[in-house]
C-alpha cells in the first residue's frame, strides 16, 4: 500500500493511494480507523489488515481524485531524522574533493532536526542572509515499524514499516562552519522534504534495487541505484541499533549518491525560482519550489 497524508479544511487526513484515486480513510472506515501514518505503524499488522480491507471494499465518495489534493509529509518522525552521510562511494569521493580532504572518509551518522521536515510539494525557503550554498541530496528514506536494539542484520528488514523519499537539503556553508558538523547546516526549516507517500515494506522486498534521482529545473543532477550503497539498508539498521534503541516511526535517510551541487565544476546551488525534483522511481517523486525566505 501507498499511505499518504493530505490536508482538507485545515485538518490532515490519512489516505491510501489506489489506481482510481486516494481513499479517504476517515470517510471509508469506522470511528476507530487510524488517523495518521504513525497510528498505522503503532497498530501493527492489525492496522495494515484493516486498511487492506478498505482498499478492497471502498467505493464512491470516499475516493478522492489525486489531482488537486494537498499532500503533506506522510509523517513527522518520532525523533530527529537519522541520516547516513557518505554512503555511496562516488559521493564519498566527491565529498573528499569538495572539502579538500586528503583521503576519502568512511560513512558517518548524524541527525536532522524534526523541524526541517516539510511536505513533498511545499516551497523550500532560503534565507540568503544565512546561506548562499543550499544544495540537494536525493535519498531513499526508511520508516521503522518496530522498536529494536542490537538488531541482527539478518532480521533488520523485519523492522522496516515502509519506504519513502527525502531530500537532505544542506546549507554547505553552515555545514562547514559551526565546527564542521552536519546538524545545523542540514536542519534549517523546510530543508527536509519528505514523501510523497510511504510504500509499505511488503511492496519493496529488496531496497537495494531502487533508482534514486534528483533534478533541478528539469535537468538530471543525480541518478544512481541503491545497489551502490556502502552500507545497505539492513546494515544501516543493524549498525544504528547497536546499544541504542530505535523507535517505531523513526525515519532514516540512507545517504545520497554523487552529483551534489557543491562538488560540481563550477559549484551549483539552489536559488529562489528553482524547482527541485527528488525521486525514487519505485516510490514516487517530490516537487519543491525554492523560494526566498
Ligand atoms: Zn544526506
Amino acid at each position: 500500500m501507498r499511505l499518504l497524508m493530505f490536508r482538507d479544511d485545515g485538518a490532515a487526513r490519512l489516505g491510501i493511494l489506489r489506481e482510481d484515486g486516494v481513499i479517504d480513510v476517515a470517510s471509508a472506515g469506522g470511528a476507530d480507523a487510524p488517523k495518521d501514518v504513525l497510528a498505522v505503524i503503532d497498530g501493527g499488522q492489525e492496522a495494515l489488515h484493516y486498511l487492506r480491507t478498505l482498499v478492497a471494499s471502498t467505493k464512491g465518495d470516499a475516493v478522492r481524485a489525486l489531482d488537486g489534493l494537498e499532500i503533506v509529509a506522510p509523517l513527522l518522525p518520532r525523533e530527529n531524522v537519522m541520516a547516513v552521510g557518505r554512503n555511496y562511494a562516488k559521493h564519498a569521493e566527491e565529498s573528499a574533493r569538495m572539502w579538500n580532504l586528503d583521503a576519502v572518509q568512511p560513512p558517518t551518522v548524524f541527525t536532522k532536526a524534526l523541524t526541517s521536515v516539510t511536505g513533498p510539494f511545499a516551497p523550500i525557503p532560503i534565507d540568503d542572509t544565512l546561506t548562499s550554498m543550499a544544495d540537494w541530496e536525493a535519498e531513499l528514506a526508511v520508516v521503522l515499524g518496530r522498536e529494536g536494539k542490537n538488531i541482527p542484520r539478518e532480521s533488520a528488514l523485519d523492522y522496516v514499516f515502509g519506504y519513502t523519499v527525502i531530500n537532505d537539503v544542506s546549507a554547505r556553508d553552515l555545514q562547514q562552519s559551526w565546527g564542521g558538523q552536519n546538524f545545523k547546516g542540514k536542519s534549517l526549516d523546510g530543508f527536509g522534504p519528505l514523501g510523497p507517500w510511504v510504500v509499505t515494506a511488503d511492496e519493496i522486498p529488496d531496497p537495494g534495487k531502487l533508482r534514486v534521482r534528483c533534478r533541478v529545473n528539469g535537468v538530471t543532477k543525480q541518478d544512481a541505484s541503491t545497489e551502490e550503497m556502502i552500507y545497505p539498508v539492513d546494515d544501516i539498521i543493524a549498525r544504528l541499533s547497536l546499544g541504542m534503541t530505535l523507535l517505531p516511526g523513526n525515519v532514516i535517510a540512507t545517504g545520497t549518491p554523487d552529483g551534489v551541487g557543491r562538488a560540481r565544476k563550477p559549484p551549483e546551488f539552489l536559488h529562489p525560482g528553482d524547482v527541485l525534483e527528488t525521486e525514487v522511481v519505485e516510490i514516487g517523486v517530490m516537487r519543491n519550489a525554492i523560494v526566498a525566505a
